[in-house]
């Protein structure tokens, strides 16, 4: 089959008549309650994706060395260079969470723990995979699907930097800018510890002896919170500050955790100078900073942004207008734009409430979405049939 002869196939069709079949699978997803750091939970979502994965052929592992749980890699088509399909199996619900927030449809939408964050997604990709199969069409594409990325993908960065070696794109399967527009960058991240060690004293006996902590500390965070430059996308925040032991000590120790975000390497560089450039002698104390970067940006490139217009022409044939837009939150996506391939991201359903107890999904996207995806690796992909 030629590209064009792929192209004419009428996905929407296809992917409509299969709606009910789709919303099947993704009841069963949210009714197997995965939180991360929960193996024994996560198994039977692997199990039950692989099986949806399996059914297009694509050839299967799961991927288990980490005490976090299993991950899916699959390989479906065959080439050089694979489209990587990025999403994750966990969810930041506790179990038994479905009792009060069941799986239940309303006004065409659908609800439950993980529909939005993003098991929606998971099923999206299974089944555009399975209507390339229908086709005998083989685009070469690489899945990752890991167990740990609500938790910062702690044990999964290395899989999937690895997987993604060679990927001429990346296609992240989180859930959609509320409003359904992709993302096409992302915030970078760094979390440090800042420690002031100062000296304690009777605070009404000598106190003219002490070095309060507490007092430095606090110049700190103003000197920290001086340096947010929201407009640009840059923030800074000392979230949790603690230190003394009474009220009529002198403060030896005070410590604080800080939060920074940045769109830009740019950024991130200058930020992690001057936050570093707290450490050393202050006001008799002494300052430790320990931390870092801890995903770099996603920034969109004249590749990425290539890329998202292909995306949204397949959107367009597909029904529906693909926006775009920038969010400050983090995902896999930040690894595979680091490692410089272009990548595009939130192209699971629109929906609301990620993280919230009113998490839904807009049921139509997910018919679509599969017929987004399918036109799209056939685009970016098809050259290899
Ligand atoms: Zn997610």
């Amino acid at each position: 089959m030629t590209r064009s002869e792929a192209a004419a196939i009428d996905w929407n069709a296809e992917f409509e008549e299969r709606a009910s079949l789709m919303i099947g699978d993704l009841r069963s997803l949210v009714e197997l309650e995965s939180p991360s750091r929960d193996p024994e939970a996560i198994r039977p979502v692997a199990l039950a994706v692989s099986k949806m994965l399996a059914a297009s052929g694509a050839s299967v592992d799961i991927v288990e060395e980490h005490a976090n749980g299993p991950n899916i890699v699959a390989k479906f088509g065959k080439g050089e260079r694979p489209v990587l399909i990025l999403g994750h199996l966990d969810t930041v619900w506790k179990r038994g969470t479905l009792a009060s927030m069941p799986w239940r449809i309303e006004d065409g939408r659908a609800y439950g723990p993980g529909v939005l964050d993003m098991k929606s997604g998971l099923v999206i990709v299974a089944e555009a995979l399975n209507g390339l199969r229908r086709h005998d069409i083989a685009v070469p594409v690489t899945v990752v699907f890991n167990c740990d990325e609500e938790i910062g993908s702690e044990s999964t960065r290395s899989l999937v930097a690895e997987q993604a070696q060679n990927a001429r794109a990346a296609l992240v399967f989180e859930p959609a800018i509320t409003g359904g527009a992709a993302k096409t960058s992302r915030s970078g991240i760094a979390a440090y510890r800042i420690h002031v060690r100062g000296r304690a004293s009777h605070a009404g006996v000598d106190p003219e002896k002490g070095v309060s902590a507490i007092l430095e500390a606090a110049r700190i965070v103003v000197e920290l919170h001086a340096m947010n430059d929201l407009s640009s996308g840059l923030s800074v925040n000392a979230g949790i500050i603690e230190g003394g032991t009474r009220a009529n000590v002198v403060a030896a120790e005070a410590r604080m955790d800080v939060d920074v975000r940045f769109r830009t390497s740019d950024q991130a560089i200058r930020i992690v100078d001057a936050i570093s450039g707290l450490a050393g002698a202050r006001g008799g104390a002494l300052v430790t900073v320990a931390g870092g970067i801890d995903r770099p940006p996603f920034e969109a490139t004249p590749e990425s942004l290539e890329l998202f217009a292909r995306a949204a022409a397949a959107a367009r044939e597909s029904g529906f207008e693909l926006g775009r837009g920038h969010v400050g939150g983090v995902s896999d996506g930040n690894f595979t734009a680091a490692l410089g391939i272009p990548t595009l991201d939130g192209l699971g359903p629109d929906g609301a409430g990620a993280h919230a107890d009113h998490e839904h999904i807009v049921i139509a996207d997910l018919s679509r979405r599969a017929a987004m995806l399918t036109r799209l690796l056939i685009d970016i992909g098809g050259d290899r049939q």
